[in-house]
């Protein structure tokens, strides 16, 4: 019989596998229920009182973008 083998468990998984690079920063996808109307009229409904808003957060520097285009074109603060 041989020794049994030691699985070592890789814990190489980053913390957020589903970030990408956008320009100079690393941003992941977000969504967050905001209380009120949706912002666009096509669609609000009827008695809405929270709607879903997706937007990207940099995990490097943590700004908040409601998409890529709003992004500052350098990551990180200027310190
Ligand atoms: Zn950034």
């Amino acid at each position: 019989m041989s020794d049994s083998d030691s699985y070592e468990i890789n814990a190489s998984a980053p913390n957020h596998p589903e970030a990408r690079y956008a320009g100079d920063h690393l941003v992941i996808d977000k969504t967050e229920w905001v209380p009120g109307k949706h912002p666009d009229p096509h669609r609000r409904r009827e008695g809405q009182t929270e709607y879903l808003e997706r937007y990207l957060r940099c995990i490097e520097c943590g700004v908040e973008v409601l998409s890529e285009r709003d992004l500052p074109v350098e990551c990180g603060d200027s310190r």
